[in-house]
């Protein structure tokens, strides 16, 4: 009898071309299929060449067909109303117990109502969240994924073997709940990498701007840091960017137009943040860093208008010290960050019935992805130690780092401040961390003008909570 395929894969583009040879090389064997059909016969004849597990199918019922039961069908395609359409041509050609697999960037909501109606007609739906990239498919990316717990021993094996590995060989891969919770770990740890990014850039323009360091003087600080506790994928990343030259000679960053692009999971994130509540203020400001990026000839206009920056040097009798002070600042700042991830998902958690794992979550995003660094096992220790840990900054380690990183930080920020340099992302991290521990926030106030414009009420801190006051503010009427 003709073998019949473990998976099938719909989308071709480089997500998917990676995965079905990531898959194939631990052994699964894979059919394909694209809309636009040549590019199956272009993927079998280049990268697929001589793989004879590969099969590739020219129609949605040549693909089911070829599937061993229950049938498991991948979707690698643009997120959005494309999943959609897919899941309506498969509907027909599947059986009750089947599982479809939306692997892409779907929102959350979509991937949670799909969830529900594909499970009202019989069909197994997980949402995963994936990500590494081209190189994180084809060689081991994080998978996150979620929807209907009935449909994860269906593909558990498969996920764990071809997901990125941490130090300790655990598989970058675990069941992470009920419904869109998978495509919402994914959107927070994009939101997270938004503001892993702005942070690290905002490093860099001190260095650079305000310390006058060269790129190579970068590259070599750079190299200090990966060595230590900032130890990751980005600063690995943007150290190697330090030394890669144009042809004049010249550093290639420094060609490179100062306006960034989004694609919109950072957005979302921000979006969401505001929707239940969460101060994600890092992720937010790393959002805005890129709007504002982007109007480049408001910027220039501002610039020749208003002027540019009042000093634009760091102040600081020892260039070393300032450095050092730089790499607390950043520390502490993308512990916040990860602080008010983590929030936001138990905050979501909540909100929607999901049972989340947050060191699972962390030991995810060890390996395989863009915000991969060895903080994250400290996450992971941390969330071990108190699975109820309401917030980072609570964990008695990242409470003994933050403080140990305080003084350099406001010293930055100050510094940063004086000589007009933005640090939209580790400014506003000090202000969240400062807002947290405080005890007394100018609130009261806020609540008295509430109250007196809009006769809002108030509590009281002499009566008990809940227990409602209104003033007339003006003694009149
Ligand atoms: P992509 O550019 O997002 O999507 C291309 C695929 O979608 C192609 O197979 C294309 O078919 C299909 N497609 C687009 N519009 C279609 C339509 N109207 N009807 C039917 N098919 C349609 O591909 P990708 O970059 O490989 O990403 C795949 C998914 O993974 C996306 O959701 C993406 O957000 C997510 N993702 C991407 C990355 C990355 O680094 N690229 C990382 C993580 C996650 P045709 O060839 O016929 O046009």
């Amino acid at each position: 009898m003709e073998r019949r395929a473990d998976i099938g894969l719909i989308g071709l583009a480089v997500m998917g071309q990676n995965l079905v040879l990531n898959m194939n090389d631990h052994g699964y064997s894979v059919a394909v299929y694209n809309r636009t059909t040549s590019k199956v016969d272009e993927f079998l004849g280049d990268a697929a060449a001589g793989r004879d597990t590969i099969i590739g199918a020219r129609s949605l019922r040549e693909l089911v067909s070829s599937l061993s039961s229950p049938r498991k069908v991948m979707l690698m395609v643009k997120a959005g109303e494309v999943v959609d359409i897919f899941i309506e041509k498969l509907l027909p050609l599947l059986s009750p117990g089947d599982l479809i697999i939306d692997g892409g960037n779907s929102h959350y909501p979509d991937t949670s109502r799909r969830s529900r109606e594909l499970a009202a007609k019989g069909i197994l739906f997980i949402g995963t969240g994936i990500s590494g990239g081209e190189e994180g498919a084809r060689r081991g990316p994080s998978i996150m994924p979620g929807g209907n717990p009935k449909a994860w021993p269906l593909v558990k094996q498969l996920f764990q073997a071809i997901a990125a590995k941490s130090e300790d060989g655990a598989p970058c891969c675990e069941w992470v709940g009920e419904e869109g919770s998978g495509h919402y770990v994914k959107m927070v740890h994009n939101g997270i990498e938004y503001g892993d990014m702005q942070m690290i850039c905002e490093a860099y323009d001190l260095l650079y701007r305000g310390l006058g360091l060269s790129h190579e003087e970068m590259y070599e600080v750079f190299t200090e840091w990966n060595k230590g506790e900032l130890e990751s994928y980005l600063i690995e990343i943007t150290r190697d960017i330090m030394k890669v030259k144009d042809t004049d000679g010249s550093p290639l960053v420094t060609k490179i137009a100062d306006k960034a692009g989004q694609k919109g999971t950072g957005k979302w994130t921000g979006i969401d943040s505001l929707n239940l509540a969460v101060p994600v203020t890092v992720i937010a400001e790393a959002v805005y860093a890129r709007c504002l990026s982007a109007r480049k000839e408001e910027r220039k206009e501002a610039a020749g208008f208003i002027g540019e920056a009042p000093h634009g040097r760091l102040s600081g009798d020892e260039r070393k010290g300032v450095i050092e002070d730089i790499r607390k600042a950043l520390f502490a700042s993308k512990i916040i960050s990860y602080t008010q991830g983590f929030m936001l998902l138990r905050e979501a958690a909540d909100s929607f019935g999901w049972k989340l794992n947050y060191g699972e979550i962390a030991l995810m995003w060890r390996g395989g992805c863009i915000i991969r660094s060895s903080f994250l096992g400290k996450i992971k220790e941390a969330f071990d130690g108190n699975r109820s840990l309401k917030s980072l900054l609570l964990d008695p380690y990242f409470k003994e780092i933050v403080s140990g990183c305080q003084d350099g930080w406001r010293r930055t920020v100050s510094r940063a401040a004086l000589a007009g340099i933005p640090t939209p992302a580790m400014s506003s991290a000090l202000s969240f961390f400062d807002g947290y521990r405080s005890g007394q926030l100018p609130a009261n106030l806020l609540q008295a003008q509430r109250d007196y414009f809009g006769a809002h009420t108030y509590e009281r801190t002499d009566r008990p909570e809940g227990e409602y006051f209104h003033t007339n503010w003006t003694g009149t009427g």
